[in-house]
């Protein structure tokens, strides 16, 4: 797990300072942030492996934060929190947090909790082979076939395939799928994903005349259908 960035948001300094050393002395790449603020542009632009996530932060409370992280990313999240009072909403997964700490902590039992999620999160993303009814995708090799014939995809239809596949029958927006592509979101450009779609579509419909695998749903986006 070493050489993963974790980032710390934290603006108590000391604490962030501890926890960074010893993450540091495990190996991993570590940032902090003290302002709430910052976090949403840090993550979509340097997709850190984990954040530890403080709840009281100036700028941009955690549990908000993390509300908005989950609208376009699954990066795996530690809370951190002051109030025992907290701890039941958030081991009830209520705001999609992986685990939490409550201060104050040992930094060697946060060390040990970073491990586990950091190896839980890479486990389930280690899942190479991706596939939904007749449609199969290997993220190592880049090979996409259907019904066992293999069909030749741009690297922005492979990427819009491999994020639907990953979460079957989901309705994926187009906002979502372009970042699928380019790592953001790019507002107006969201048509150009009705394009790749569209050509998908024809590639797959050649293996599978007559049958709807990737269905639109007005309005909102698209979504794999068996
Ligand atoms: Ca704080």
């Amino acid at each position: 797990m070493a050489g993963h960035h974790i980032l710390i948001v934290e603006d108590e300094t000391d604490i962030a300072e501890i926890l960074r050393d010893y993450l540091v002395k495990e190996g991993y790449k570590v940032s902090i942030l003290e302002n709430g603020q910052k976090v949403i542009p840090f993550v979509r632009k340097q997709h850190p492996a984990l954040i530890l996530l403080d709840i009281m932060l100036p700028g941009m409370d955690g549990k908000t934060i993390l509300k908005e992280i989950r609208t376009f990313s699954e990066v795996p999240v530690i809370m951190i929190t002051a109030k025992v009072e907290e701890i039941d909403r958030i081991v009830g997964f209520e705001l999609g947090a992986d685990d939490y700490v409550c201060k104050p902590f040992s930094p060697r039992e946060v060390v040990v909790r970073v491990a586990a999620v950091l190896r839980r999160a890479v486990g389930t993303a280690r899942e190479n082979r991706l596939s939904f009814g007749p449609v199969a995708l290997d993220q190592d090799s880049r090979v996409v076939t259907v019904k066992g014939n293999q069909v030749n995809l741009t690297v922005s239809e492979f990427e819009i395939l491999a994020c639907m596949l990953a979460r079957p029958g989901t309705v994926f927006s187009r906002a979502r799928l372009i970042e699928s592509v380019q790592g953001y979101s790019f507002e107006g450009y969201e048509r150009t994903i009705d394009f790749h779609i569209k050509n998908l579509r024809k590639k797959i419909a050649r293996y599978l005349p007559g049958r709807t695998f990737i269905k639109s749903d007005y309005g909102v986006g698209y979504k794999l259908v068996e």
